[in-house]
């Protein structure tokens, strides 16, 4: 198992629902965690917040997001499985979002404040979570992956609102990155 990256065309594909939770989706939630961790120990200055399983060629809705997005120390994650969106509000909010699956682009994303999603976990239990800020964004962008849909899909202005990440951990805007780039769709390589 390994993380796929754009222009993998499966990152554009609908996932399928899981109909039974058995060991085989079991085995595919440790897998997510597994590579989430081994993805964030290459990766210095970036925490590995949550992920998707379409991130690894697995077209299942499945979803796992990190308990505490602050601490690394904490490698605990919650799978989220058949999340679904089942409110917005609030007002929409610009900010940073980066993706395992897009590397070295971070972007300026806008989303919606608060986010209601009901899911089931590993147990089977069904629940359902009311989210703001931090967390709103990374339930959105987990749940769009299993939609085929990537953050830099939400950036309507392209010109300046694409980031890479430098050796040092610091972003710089992409403009002073590849100048001549026109359509900044090469730079997760889709066009
Ligand atoms: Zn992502």
């Amino acid at each position: 198992m390994k993380i796929i990256t754009t222009p993998d065309k499966r990152l554009r594909e609908k996932s399928e629902k899981v109909r039974q939770i058995n060991f085989e989706v079991l085995d595919i939630i440790n897998d997510m965690r597994k590579l989430s961790l081994d993805w964030e120990a290459k990766h210095p200055y970036e925490l590995s917040a949550a992920m998707a399983a379409p991130q690894m060629g697995v077209l299942k809705r499945i979803i796992i997001i990190r308990d505490d997005m602050e601490d690394k120390k904490n490698a605990h994650f919650t799978a989220l499985i058949n999340p679904e969106v089942t409110k917005t509000e609030g007002k929409t909010v610009v900010d940073f979002e980066g993706c395992l699956s897009v590397p070295k682009i971070y972007g300026k994303v806008p989303r919606p404040l608060k986010v209601r999603v009901k899911a089931k976990t590993e147990d089977g239990k069904e629940i359902r979570i009311k989210a703001t800020g931090e967390l709103a964004r990374t339930l959105l962008h987990e749940i769009d992956h299993l939609n085929g849909v990537l953050f830099i899909d939400h950036i309507r202005d392209k010109s300046d609102a694409f980031y890479y990440m430098d050796d040092k951990g610091e972003l710089l805007p992409v403009k002073n990155y590849e100048k001549d780039v026109r359509d900044n769709k090469k730079l997760w390589g889709e066009e």
